[in-house]
């Protein structure tokens, strides 16, 4: 479970390795905070977070004018963005941020190269260290994500990982910011509900149903908005 006492710690330990924080009980909250935090002529980094889609985000931002929100095809040279509004795969209590990723687009932007860095987190993010930050994320939620996104990989199949070979692998680099990198401008907003894919098996099966059916839903009109493979398979 994520106690109140897990939340605390969190925001006290990230708080320490530099990041700004916010704490909000509520998702919803979390909307004008985001859209007050981003000018309305910054561009923004595309990447892909069920977390920032989950609130509806994307649409906000894009009809209040801000551009930048389509998907990078492949070969396309990134042009320097202001903004990157994502989401972490996980948080360690002691205030690390955890992240595999298939292009690397979604990692970049959180080390170099975005002048603003906003990570809206749920609660459901937090783990115990980096070891069952790894753990959840390669044994758990790689391979959910994988199925749904329609993915050719061994664990869309068996529901685990086995360090596959397959060219959609969708877990080809990891990255963990132990600290805020120094020069970079970066908030994380944490919410004291569930939000994006992160979940312990070991939790309640009514919550994880509810993370899970929430994603489910929400990645269909994420897959809609995705140009051809190898994103996803044909
Ligand atoms: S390495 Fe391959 S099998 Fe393992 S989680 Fe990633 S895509 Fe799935």
């Amino acid at each position: 479970m994520t106690t109140k006492e897990d939340i605390r710690t969190v925001v006290k330990a990230l708080k320490a390795n530099n990041f700004n924080v916010q704490y909000l009980d509520k998702a919803k909250d979390a909307v004008p905070l985001i859209l007050d935090l981003i000018p309305r002529d910054a561009t923004l980094e595309m990447a892909g977070s069920m977390s920032v889609v989950q609130l509806g985000l994307q649409e906000k931002l894009k009809e209040r004018g801000n551009t930048g929100l389509e998907f990078p095809r492949p070969g396309e040279v990134p042009s320097r963005k202001d903004v990157l509004l994502v989401s972490t795969n996980a948080v360690t209590l002691d205030g690390k941020l955890v992240n595999l990723d298939g292009m690397g687009n979604r990692v970049a932007g959180m080390i170099y190269g975005v002048k603003k860095v906003i990570l809206l987190v749920g609660q459901n993010k937090i783990v115990r260290d980096l070891d069952e930050a790894l753990e959840r994320v390669k044994m758990v939620i790689a391979p959910y994500h994988a199925k749904y996104l329609g993915l050719k990989t061994p664990c869309a199949y068996t529901g685990e990982c086995n360090d596959c070979d397959s060219p959609m692998r969708i877990c080809n680099i990891t990255t963990i910011l132990w600290k805020k990198p120094p020069m970079m401008d970066f908030t994380i907003i944490l919410v004291g509900e569930d939000l994006g894919l992160g979940w312990d098996p070991a939790w309640p099966q009514e919550r994880i149903e509810k993370i899970q059916s929430t994603y489910r839903k929400e990645i269909q009109e994420f897959m809609a908005k995705l140009p051809p493979p190898p994103y996803r398979s044909k």
